[in-house]
């Protein structure tokens, strides 16, 4: 077997020469599934691994190398369903600068001052910097101001003619300003928001269809669609960042930023965060400021490039076979990796959730560490079939959740082209199953009639479900116990000291002094801070409560409309339905849950131990002065929390937003208000501080 088993010792004991024929062959493999099919087989990080042991292999042995080596050609062979296209240009490949720190741009730099002769006395060189989109690369060729012809690499020499998807790409002008030279080739790259890429991906499942793996591979899949309807319907982008040819040539362009400013001028998008940058250490800057950046990008980018401004200059440095001298990729940390699955644990969650959870072999993807990734339900661990023992792509992108996005399985030596295609069964780990039993309590495990879900029946006899529903009522949003953590709810269950949501108003300062990691003072603390949670609101009381649908919006609206904890309790189906935002399930689960002698007997006993809240704040009762106010939060207030301050303008009928526009009554601003003070000055908003807000509550007349 050879690679993908990213734990073999891939430059193991072989010739060079057997060694550069086997990674030729694997490279060559990748290659067909990466370009042709738009299936990646195993991660980029994976591919640039073997691609570099080639080059520094035929580095050592010039005598290796073979004019066909992935190392000499661009991209992979064009599909024969489209009309084949040669390029007036060629469209090449980057350099990659594959060290991810800063030292990457100074190398860059280096090279390009040896290559132009430049000593330490000549100034520095200029450079644009962009953003490297991880999209596909497409010609665009307008002829008298009319796009003619769209095609992607292919090869680098002969692309494919995609001209009737392209037109589809809202933002690609179809037509050019009478300005423009008569042959104008624009370079740029199709992407794939981010969003967009989820929302695709789950249209596809609950067609039934394949999944994407990555928003390359589903732009590009997207472009190389034979059926122009459906590219249509994927939402594509695009962003320009380079040319072909262009004739007559336009002299009064003598930088490649002029050129970027023309093509934005002529209607094409082109990246607000293109830069230019003199010598290396303002490149290094441009690297780590777009680091910071990536996550919060709407789409995927592997790294930035840097291109020598000057049009001369380039021509000075020239090509070499795959790639031009005048410009490189700086990549960042992989957003794919390949690790391996240790175990899949079931986690058991507050509503008795069953979820498998694969554990990996701890991989740095993104930007961090990963060792976990949600397998959700049974159908997707069953979809993506993965199993223990298996070696798997993880995807970390953006704030979007780690996932496991799909199985490598081990590839036996390919011995033709054909077979190179084709995977052998292999033994594996045996299918995932869900358990019959909860793994924690032992309790049944049912899948109700159209849920995804197992859960265990066990309800807070389950004492990981005890423990959920106690981080549940504890957290932030709902009783706001501070100090109730993780560590010290499974003592408390395992020890049983705690059995129930009120057992922790019982507790007291010797007990809980005894626990671990747990000082006198610590205990006070506690003590304190849950004698603090008692003083609470109705909706945060109900949404603590962990009745499953029962979220946050869902708790306010109840507090708002029913008033009382009693009226929600004793509220019939159809008194629920008419709340905002409470359908049949939701109106439901109350009823159950309310219906079943124990859950009221909690309620009972906390109100017993003291915990309270206003009553009778519900909509027909409570003056709403503020309704039809907007409201923004900014800052940090002296006293309020966010939360707190948001409660209380909510519960005066206020519309508490996120951002400041026209329609912002009021901005209330505290300590560090950054760009939303400075919006709400620019619209003329009236801005309050504390004390300022607080005055208007009360001469509002509620409290
Ligand atoms: P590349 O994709 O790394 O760089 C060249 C491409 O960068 C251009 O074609 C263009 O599309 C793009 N680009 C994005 N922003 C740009 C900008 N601002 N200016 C200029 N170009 C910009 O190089 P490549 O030769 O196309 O392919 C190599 C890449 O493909 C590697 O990252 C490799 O890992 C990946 N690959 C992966 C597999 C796999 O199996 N996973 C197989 C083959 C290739």
């Amino acid at each position: 077997m050879t690679t993908p088993d990213l734990f073999a010792d891939s430059a193991s004991q072989e010739s060079p020469k057997s060694r550069v024929a086997q990674l030729h062959q694997l490279l060559h493999q990748y290659n067909h599934s990466y370009y042709v099919l738009d299936h990646p087989q195993v991660p980029d990080a994976e591919y640039d691994r073997l691609f570099k042991e080639l080059q520094a292999l035929e580095a050592d042995h010039p005598e290796l190398i073979q004019p066909d080596s992935p190392t000499q050609r661009v991209g992979g062979r064009p599909l024969e369903s489209f009309t084949p296209v040669r390029h007036a240009v060629p469209m090449l490949s980057i350099r990659t600068e594959t060290d991810t720190q800063a030292s990457g741009a100074q190398a860059f730099d280096t090279r390009i001052r040896r290559e132009l002769g430049l000593s330490s006395e000549d100034s520095p060189v200029e450079y644009v910097a962009e953003l490297k989109f991880d999209g596909l690369a497409i010609n665009l060729r307008y002829e008298q101001g009319r796009l003619t012809m769209a095609a992607t690499r292919g090869d680098g020499e002969v692309g494919e003619d995609v001209t009737q998807n392209i037109r589809t790409i809202g933002q690609i002008p179809l037509r050019l300003p009478a300005d423009v030279p008569a042959v104008l080739e624009v370079r740029g790259e199709v992407y794939m928001r981010r969003d967009h890429f989820q929302a695709l991906n789950a249209r596809q499942l609950a067609k039934g269809e394949k999944q994407f793996v990555n928003p390359r591979n589903a732009a590009a899949g997207s472009v190389r669609q034979l059926d122009p309807a459906i590219a249509a319907q994927r939402p594509l982008s695009f962003y320009a960042y380079g040319l072909g040819e262009v004739s007559p040539a336009a002299h009064a362009i003598t930088t490649h930023h002029e050129w970027l400013i023309a093509l934005k001028a002529w209607g094409f998008p082109v990246s607000e965060h293109v830069r230019l940058a003199r010598g290396a250490d303002q490149l290094t800057t441009y690297h780590a400021h777009i680091a910071s950046l990536r996550d919060s990008l709407p789409f995927d980018i592997d790294g930035v490039v840097y291109k020598v401004n000057s049009l001369g200059l380039q021509r000075q440095l020239g090509f070499l076979t795959r790639e031009p001298r005048w410009a490189v990729a700086h990549k960042y940390p992989a957003q794919e990796m390949l690790t391996k699955v240790l175990a899949i644990e079931v986690q058991v969650g507050r509503t008795g959730k069953l979820t498998p959870v694969a554990k990996l072999a701890p991989v740095f993807v993104g930007g961090v560490t990963i060792t976990n990734a949600s397998l959700h339900n049974e159908d997707e661990a069953r979809r993506k079939d993965v199993r223990v023992g298996d070696t798997v792509i993880v995807r970390r992108a953006g704030d979007v959740i780690p996932e496991i996005v799909s199985v490598v399985l081990p590839t036996p030596e390919p011995v033709s082209e054909a077979q190179a295609t084709q995977s052998q069964p292999a033994i594996r780990g045996a299918i995932f199953t869900m358990p019959q039993r909860c793994p924690v309590c032992g309790s049944e495990a049912v899948r109700e009639e159209g849920e995804a879900d197992f859960r265990c029946t066990g309800g807070l006899f389950c004492s990981a479900q005890r423990k959920q529903a106690l981080l549940h009522f504890a957290q932030r949003r709902a009783l706001d116990i501070e100090g109730l953590g993780e560590k010290l709810v499974d003592q408390l269950v395992d020890q049983s000291i705690v059995k129930g949501l009120p057992d922790l108003y019982r507790l007291g300062l010797v007990g809980l002094a005894g626990l671990d990691r747990m000082a006198e003072k610590s205990a006070q603390n506690l003590l304190d801070a849950l004698q603090k949670s008692k003083r609470t609101t109705l909706p945060r009381f109900l949404y603590g409560l962990g009745i499953r649908h029962v979220g946050e919006a869902t708790a306010k609206d109840l507090a708002q409309h029913l008033g009382s904890l009693d009226a929600v309790m004793d509220a019939t189906e159809e008194q629920l339905l008419q709340v905002p935002d409470v359908g049949p399930i939701v109106a439901k689960s109350i009823r159950t849950f309310f219906g079943q002698s124990h859950n009221r007997e909690v309620v009972e006993q906390l109100r017993a131990c003291g915990v309270h809240w206003p009553e009778g704040t519900g909509l027909a009762d409570s003056p709403k002065p503020f309704l039809g106010k907007t409201f923004v939060l900014t800052g940090t207030l002296p006293t309020l929390s966010r939360d707190q301050a948001k409660a209380m303008l909510e519960q005066a009928g206020a519309k508490v937003a996120g951002s400041v526009s026209k329609k912002t009554d009021f901005l209330v601003a505290g300590e560090e208000a950054g760009s939303k003070l400075d919006k709400a000055r620019e619209l003329g908003v009236m801005v309050l501080d504390e004390p300022g807000l607080l005055a208007l509550i009360s001469q509002a007349g509620v409290e």
